[in-house]
């Protein structure tokens, strides 16, 4: 980005990032350290599923880069799409610092959290091994379908040790029937930043090559 010159360009800086209108409203499934919850998914991982239906559709992976050093500037990799990515770029530079694009896995969930009347929101996961979404990855190769259950789910640990447990029930013996629910749009959960504005969003107001001592007075 370097040097900033002329009004209108710092204006535009210092407006509210853009990409906000593009993040979809989402509710995200929170649970506390400890808190169990009763959860159904909307999407099955497979379109090959015998419970797969069109108007449910499928969950989905997005490979994705954080700033290390501000975990809510996140954004989707676009090196497959654009052939270019900025986070790639870093994790190149810098290639212990945490730029390296990470996998998660997004799904909706049906939540029946005992508390409210079940709602619909977005549960998301890393993909490692030791993962839930392994759990669920397991459970499909051997049956073929995630969605026609109720699971378990339970929080343990904080922050960066967050770790759920999932254990299935018993399968649906009559089909599930789904409301007049409405999902939320898992390819618009995670924002997707053009290549040319990707630095400028990983480090908004506060990077280095944008501090007031670069500017000109
Ligand atoms: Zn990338």
């Amino acid at each position: 980005m370097g040097v900033i010159k002329g009004l209108k360009d710092i204006n535009a800086l210092l407006d509210k990032p853009k990409y906000d209108s593009n993040a979809a409203k989402v509710r995200w499934l929170k649970l506390a350290d400890g808190q169990s919850a009763k959860i159904r998914f909307v999407e099955e991982l497979d379109s090959d599923s015998a419970h797969y239906h069109e108007s449910r559709g499928l969950s989905v992976v997005i490979a994705e880069h954080t700033n290390p050093k501000d975990y809510k500037r996140k954004a989707a990799c676009t090196l497959d799409i654009d052939g270019r990515c900025f986070g790639c770029e870093m994790a190149r530079k810098e290639p212990k610092s945490g730029w390296r694009s990470k996998l998660r896995f997004y799904c909706n969930v049906l939540v029946d959290d005992g508390l409210e009347d079940p709602y619909i929101a977005v549960w998301s996961q890393g993909v490692s091994k030791q993962s839930a979404f392994n759990t669920i990855r397991e459970y499909a190769l051997e049956t073929g379908s995630v969605s026609n259950l109720g699971w378990k789910i339970k929080r343990n640990g904080q922050g960066t040790e967050t770790n759920y447990t999932l254990i299935p029930t018993a399968p649906d013996s009559e089909p599930f029937t789904w409301g007049e629910q409405e999902f939320h749009n898992l390819e618009k959960v995670v924002r997707e930043v053009p290549y040319p504005e990707q630095e400028a969003f990983f480090f908004g107001f506060d990077s280095p090559s944008v501090t007031s001592t670069n500017v000109e007075w």
